[in-house]
């Protein structure tokens, strides 16, 4: 049994103080939102560490990057919110990055699919995840994103696993 917003919580300092370390002038507003009626959820909690690592380095990496062409009232943030839900729990990680156009959605979860030069991104991220949380956990991935404005993740997480 997991406390997810520990793991939540631990992973998005793991994520932001390791690109912090190198690239020291970039700041980004963390904003969270813990369930304390969560619970303990049963997961695996390396692979669920590996998939928020993912969620929470794209997030960064979205916002760095709007930052880059935006004025200097533009504010990064990335969003961690966990919620109950009537069949487990949910976790969403959220930015005010790039945003995805609709045309890309569906290819995402692609292996292999980037939009990030060579030696920036494999492209495998969100094709694994989405493999830990439907077949690993039983739950599922989705994206919602609006082009130029945002992107939120959702895992959604059964509280019990079929092995219970
Ligand atoms: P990688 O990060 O190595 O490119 P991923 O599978 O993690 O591979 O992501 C695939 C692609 O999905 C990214 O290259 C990017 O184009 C898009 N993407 C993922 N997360 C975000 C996000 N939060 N904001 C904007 N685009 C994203
Ligand atoms: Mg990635």
């Amino acid at each position: 049994p997991t406390s997810l917003n520990a793991l939540a919580d631990e992973y998005l300092k793991i994520a932001y103080q390791g690109l912090r370390a190198k690239d020291k002038s970039f700041e980004c507003t963390l904003v969270t939102e813990y369930d304390a009626d969560l619970g303990q959820v049963n997961v695996v909690p390396q692979e669920i560490g590996r998939v928020l690592l993912n969620l929470y380095n794209n997030a960064f990496y979205a916002v760095r990057e709007r930052q880059q062409h935006a004025d200097s009232s533009y504010l990064p943030t990335v969003r961690v919110t966990t919620e109950k839900t009537p069949e487990g729990v949910q976790i969403r990680v959220a930015d005010n990055g790039t945003g995805i156009p609709e045309s890309m959605k569906q290819k995402i979860f692609q292996p292999f699919f980037t939009t990030k030069p060579t030696g920036e991104g494999t492209g495998l991220g969100l094709s694994l995840s989405y493999d830990i949380i439907t077949k690993g956990h039983g739950g599922t991935l989705r994206v919602e994103s609006q082009a130029g404005d945002g992107t939120a993740f959702f895992i959604e997480l059964p509280q019990r696993q079929k092995s219970d």
